[in-house]
């Protein structure tokens, strides 16, 4: 098997890339950094998720799989105190594929396209920023405040829930719109409440203007300068994880508190 790894910048998260390449190698595993069938992350979360975005061009091609090196986390199914376990279930045991869809951002028309496996947020620290939500081209709301915030089921655990939105279970893909410090009084009024919404809509943000506002998608932001119109949905686009164990979601949700 073809196989990359993709760690956190810290020592010890090197270490145990270095433990992982030697084994794998010394039991016939070929290293392709470029054409990986098995994309290792070791780290956290934030490692897989810039994985991902490191091999958005070979989604259909490869899998993933996290090893923690801190506690155990949502896109990781072992911590690098069970790296003999881990190593021992990659090389004998057989994995289950486990996909999560990706978020499409298209700004301007598909002029820039952007993906996310957590959400996107369009987000404004330096003014309030003013934006119209249609949900399938239908007028929604007027938001006013410091953005929105867009998640996917499995980027609920992350932003979303600081943002007091739903946790959602595992399997279940939809879209979860929550208002990020929004202005609410007499002469302005929104929903105030997180909006869960089936996987097939079509949200678009549009606004006079987005200056000053950045585009946050997963770990990746980009300025909002000169943009009109933000189109979001569910990608066809889809992270495979392979999952050599089982590890329920639940044990996954209750390491978080
Ligand atoms: P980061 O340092 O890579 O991640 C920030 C924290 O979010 C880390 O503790 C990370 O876990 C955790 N995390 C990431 N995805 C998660 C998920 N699906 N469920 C539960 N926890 C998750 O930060 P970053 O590079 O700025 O952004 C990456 C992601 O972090 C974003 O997509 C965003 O959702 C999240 N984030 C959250 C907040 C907040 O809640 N206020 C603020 C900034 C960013 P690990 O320690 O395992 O990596």
């Amino acid at each position: 098997m073809r196989f990359s790894i993709v760690a956190k910048k810290d020592d010890y998260s090197h270490e145990v890339e270095e433990k992982v390449k030697r084994r794998l190698i010394s039991e016939g595993w070929q290293y392709d950094k470029k054409y990986p069938e098995l994309v290792i992350c070791v780290g956290g979360d934030g490692t897989l998720l810039y994985a991902v975005h490191q091999y958005l061009h070979l989604l259909d091609d490869v899998m993933f799989l996290g090893i923690h090196t801190g506690t155990l986390g949502f896109f990781t199914d072992y911590t690098a105190d069970e790296l003999d376990i881990c190593l021992h279930d990659i090389l004998t045991q057989q994995f289950k594929i486990f996909s999560s869809r990706l978020l499409e951002i298209q700004l301007d028309q598909g002029k820039e396209v952007k993906y996310a496996l957590n959400e996107m947020r369009v987000e404004n620290i330096v003014k309030s920023q003013h934006m119209d939500i249609y949900v399938d081209g239908e007028f929604f709301e007027t938001c006013h405040g410091s953005g929105i915030c867009l998640s996917t089921q499995a980027g609920s655990t992350a932003y979303n829930r600081s943002l007091g939105g739903a946790v959602i279970d595992s399997g279940i893909s939809l879209m979860q719109l929550a208002e990020i410090t929004p202005i609410q009084h007499s002469k302005q009024r929104s929903l105030g409440n997180p909006y869960i919404m089936m996987e097939n809509r079509i949200i678009t943000m549009k606004s006079d203007t987005f200056d000053t506002a950045y585009l946050c998608y997963d770990h990746l932001s980009m300025a909002l300068d000169n943009t009109s119109e933000i189109l979001c949905k569910m990608s066809n686009k889809c992270v495979r994880f392979a999952r050599y164990r089982d590890y329920s979601y639940l044990a996954r949700l209750k390491n978080l508190y």
